[in-house]
């Protein structure tokens, strides 16, 4: 992948002039161009490397430079460097999966927002049996906090936790090209299905993701296992459900010894949280929350409880963790990533109150949250516009022509018709470039976004071309990293953060 970047994808660099090329290469046609940019004083310039191939470290960087930099400008040319470096390697990624079902569920504007849709419906009813529960007591014992001893019970008190294989089937290895929506079709039709959970896409296993099926009843389970074996979803793929039994999250988070004064903060900033969360799903109306004055009116053991309330609600019913700060698209989720229960510590006399900002920018961000609507985009409005201007050929008076079917019409009004009617693959296109723009945003700006791993450039070149950069040999400096005797067996990959 290193090498066959697309070229035309990003102009990086457009208005840089092109420098000398290598002599010593044998394969004229892989030699990277080389750049260079002149410094802020016109003397000497900084040779900017290939965007293609691994990230060159800061001292890669200035080790193949011919003409010293200073310093101070040297970190701006490098971390420019760096972040081109980096915007490209994303827009491979996209480039790579903006196809994909899983990639399209999160990022396509109508499709993401149909599943949020379903997740909403979710929510609400969600609400309706946890408030239930509340009034029927079922959540009796209920006590988010260290109290020394764990539990054999996930579901049950004191944390009353999310059980992963409580009536659950497993579908494993569920191929890229398959969409949650063709295993919902499938699933709806088996009694007491509840819902579908999916994983994230893993790396590991060629974006291949896992689900989980939650049923009813023990029966309907059992019923599910029998019915969906072998099931065909597509023409090559068929479910081979087993019956879960994850390990790995019967943790429980406990955070460090708190301020007992942390009780009255968090149950506001919770009820907060809870209040624009649940606006978000379309829920304006919450019996659990209470008024401060109610609050301030009951004993601590009843506070404690009431804050237990809304943190249990955050986690079933907006799949979020309070202490984390993290939300995830549905309980299974979160149990997995955050363990089934988060509780505070023990008191602390000692400690400070402490609040979490990201919790109250959480809170402020929710109501900047706008709904796509394809009808008002003024942007995909423009270009259908222009692809209409661009097929409309005035003759003369009156005589307007297609100018993709040459079909002639007495006014351009009519080829406004015409082309939404005869030409609707066209207009497809049109629609589907400005999807894709919107995806390409929205994934850029995902803070939670997969990528590929970065690779280093004495790796790369380990695998690659080797004289996609070489250090120049009279630095004093100069260590040879490509240096067999220096190859570690396995090929070093890092993160962004780790450079
Ligand atoms: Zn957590
Ligand atoms: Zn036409």
């Amino acid at each position: 992948m290193q090498d066959d970047f697309n070229p035309g994808f990003s102009e990086i660099h457009n208005n840089v002039p092109v420098g000398r090329k290598r002599s010593r290469s044998r394969s004229p046609d892989r030699r990277p161009t080389r750049n260079f940019v002149k410094l802020q004083d016109g003397k000497g310039s900084v040779l900017i490397p290939s965007l293609a191939g691994g990230l060159l470290t800061f001292k890669q960087f200035m080790e193949m430079q011919h003409s010293p930099i200073p310093l101070s400008e040297a970190q701006n040319f490098y971390n420019d460097y760096k972040s081109k470096f980096e915007q490209k390697h994303l827009e491979i990624f996209f480039a790579e999966h903006k196809s994909e079902p899983w990639f399209i569920e999160k990022y396509d504007p109508i499709v993401s927002q149909k599943w949020q849709e379903e997740r909403n419906l979710n929510a609400k009813m969600m609400q309706r049996i946890f408030i239930e529960n509340v009034k029927n007591n079922i959540f009796q014992g209920l006590k988010l906090q260290d109290i020394g001893s764990t539990t054999d019970n996930l579901s049950g008190q004191p944390f009353f936790g999310f059980d992963p294989n409580s009536l659950t089937l497993f579908l494993k290895t569920i191929p890229t090209n398959i969409s949650r929506w063709e295993i919902l079709d499938v699933l709806k039709n088996c009694n007491g299905f509840l819902s579908l959970s999916m994983s994230e896409p893993l790396k590991s296993q060629n974006f291949a993701r896992f689900a989980w099926v939650l049923f009813d009843s023990e029966e309907h389970c059992g019923e599910g296992l029998q019915v969906l074996n072998g099931k065909q979803v597509t023409q090559d793929f068929r479910l081979s459900p087993i019956l879960s039994r994850t390990s790995s999250s019967k943790n429980i988070k406990i955070q460090t010894p708190s301020s007992i004064e942390n009780i009255e903060n968090d149950w506001k900033l919770s009820a907060q949280l809870i209040t624009a969360l649940d606006r978000e799903k379309g829920i304006y109306e919450n019996p659990l929350l209470i008024s401060l004055e109610q609050f301030s009116e009951i004993s601590l053991p009843e506070k404690e409880l009431q804050l237990d309330y809304q943190l249990l609600y955050l986690r079933k019913i907006h799949s979020f963790c309070f202490y984390c700060v993290e939300e995830y698209d549905d309980e299974r989720m979160l149990a997995a990533k955050c363990g089934i229960a988060h509780v505070r510590g023990k008191y602390d006399k000692n400690a400070k109150i402490f609040i979490d900002p990201k919790i109250e920018t959480r809170i402020t961000t929710s109501g900047n949250i706008i709904k796509y609507d394809k009808d008002t985009d003024e942007i995909l409005a423009k270009k259908l516009k222009e692809f209409e201007d661009k097929y409309t050929v005035q003759e003369e008076e009156n005589k307007y022509r297609c100018d993709l079917c040459k079909k002639l019409f007495r006014g351009s009004e009519f080829i406004k018709k015409h082309l939404a009617v005869r030409h609707v693959e066209e207009v497809n296109v049109v629609i589907k470039e400005r999807m894709e723009s919107i995806m390409l945003e929205k994934y850029l700006t995902d803070p939670g976004k997969l990528t590929n791993p970065v690779i280093l450039a004495n790796d790369s070149m380990k695998f690659n071309d080797r004289r996609r950069w070489e250090p120049r040999k009279t630095n004093e400096n100069y260590e040879d990293l490509d240096d067999p005797a220096r190859r570690n067996s396995k090929r070093k990959i890092v993160d962004y953060s780790d450079i």
